[in-house]
């Protein structure tokens, strides 16, 4: 398991409380977003991987219709060019892209939650550190719009597993990206 580090708890602290950047989920206006199902783009955690699905958008949020998943070990740290992810490992970002297409379009699913999470086991050995995690995941918003989704269908979620059973799921401002990069 990745393990958590104190400074970044800070982080995410100030991400929280100070720049606002992670805001708790507003579960009625996603739980109206997934009526129709939601694609499900993340990495597949098998420690997070029940909370953040079962736990936090089915009981909490109530969106437990048609949950398509489309996971990669490292969620949206796989579409990052140059590769971060070493090679053997990772998922071309054109695959991934293709495969997201189909099934929006198979399955007519136009909602499509791109979900993060810390302590990730890929992102530690991409040495990719918990900033560009969050980044990345606001990056992957800016490819896939750049593809043609709708802004306002693509929500980006970021899960923290605390320790000592403590987990939560909270939402990335879109607007706030550069706040990662202010000092302290
Ligand atoms: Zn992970």
């Amino acid at each position: 398991m990745a393990e958590v580090k104190e400074e970044d708890l800070r982080f995410i602290r100030r991400l929280r409380e100070r720049d606002h950047l992670l805001v708790d989920v507003d579960s009625q206006v996603l739980k109206g977003m997934c009526k129709d199902g939601v694609i499900v783009f993340g990495c597949g955690d098998g420690d997070q991987s029940v909370d953040m699905l079962v736990t936090h958008l089915m009981q909490k949020v109530d969106c437990a219709h048609r949950p398509h998943l489309a996971m990669y070990d490292g969620g949206a740290i796989n579409l990052i060019e140059p590769s971060l992810i070493p090679e053997k490992y990772r998922f071309s970002t054109e695959k991934i892209i293709n495969r997201l297409e189909l099934i929006r379009r198979l399955k007519r699913i136009s909602t499509i939650l791109i979900y993060s999470h810390y302590p990730c086991g890929m992102a530690a050995e991409a040495k990719v550190p918990l900033p560009m995690i969050i980044y990345y995941n606001l990056e992957a918003v800016q490819i896939l719009r750049r593809k043609g989704w709708d802004r306002k269908r693509i929500v980006p979620l970021f899960h923290v597993d605390y320790g000592r059973l403590n987990k939560n799921t909270y939402y990335i401002e879109k607007e706030k990206q550069g706040s990662i990069f202010i000092k302290d």
